[in-house]
């Protein structure tokens, strides 16, 4: 793996000064906008919904939020017309035009995860502090609210009986902060950032992420920068380091002005 380079807002904005057309792909927890205590208080603040509008209008760039989020709870939180939002770890993506795009067989994934879901349901028997989210491509199962040890049992026997629908059709299950997520392998935002480099081949791609499910984009980039966002405990694929959302704000207000300029 190769080094992480910190790196200043304004040097980073001045190295795609005269880069022509430029992709822009970000994150948006702990990327845009910093990590709350839940993920409805992670709000983005009025300079930032401007300065996306402001460079979404502007030919010289193409933007794009790539988020574990549905796009639906994108929608509601960033309502900027002409960019691209990408739901689902890069399955759902919405085009500046308001098109919806899918980036694997969502009728058949669905099948799946509503079978995966009834499994769940049966496993967790109406038992207390459990709480099933079905996306429509994953299933989360979050136990924050559940008694450890009465939950471990639930949880490990709705591991044990699903394991055959999981292998058959190539899901993974991911354990995250008290929530197991099960999602398609083939599914994650590096996919997001093949398909848009592919739709703007000639555009310099810049993504940016804090976390782990960032390093399939850093990783999935051809040429262009990646820039990890914070201070990661593990070793980053990702070219440049920027301290935080903040910084990232910054980065994007220089853009806004050097495109003024020119
Ligand atoms: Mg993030």
């Amino acid at each position: 793996m190769g080094t992480t380079t910190l790196i200043t807002p304004a040097a980073l904005a001045e190295s795609l000064f005269n880069a022509g057309q430029v992709l822009l792909m970000l994150d948006y927890d702990g990327t845009l906008v910093p990590l709350a205590p839940t993920p409805a208080q992670a709000r983005p603040a009025a300079e930032l919904l401007r300065i996306l509008k402001k460079l979404g209008g502007l030919p010289q760039y193409k933007v794009a939020v790539i988020s574990g989020r549905t796009l639906t709870d994108l929608t509601t939180l960033l309502p900027v017309p002409g960019i691209f939002l990408v739901g689902g770890h890069g399955i759902e993506i919405g085009s500046p035009a308001g098109e919806v795009n899918y980036l694997l067989d969502y009728k058949y994934i669905t099948k799946i995860i509503n079978k995966l879901e009834q499994l769940a349901k049966y496993c967790l028997n109406n038992k207390d502090g459990f709480l099933l989210e079905n996306k429509g491509y994953s299933l989360a199962l979050h136990y924050r609210l559940a008694e450890p040890s009465m939950a471990q049992s639930a949880l490990n026997k709705f591991i044990e009986l699903s394991k055959p629908i999981i292998q058959k059709h190539d899901l993974n299950i991911l354990p995250g902060k008290k929530v197991l997520e099960i999602r398609p392998a083939a599914m994650h935002k590096g996919k997001a950032v093949n398909y848009l480099q592919q739709l703007y081949p000639y555009s310099l791609a810049v993504y940016f992420g804090d976390d782990t499910t960032d390093e399939d984009a850093f990783r999935a980039l051809k040429k262009g920068l990646s820039i990890l966002v914070g201070s990661q405990p593990y070793d980053s694929a990702a070219n440049f380091k920027l301290n935080s959302p903040l910084e990232v704000l910054e980065f994007l207000i220089l853009l806004e002005k050097q495109k003024n300029v020119v």
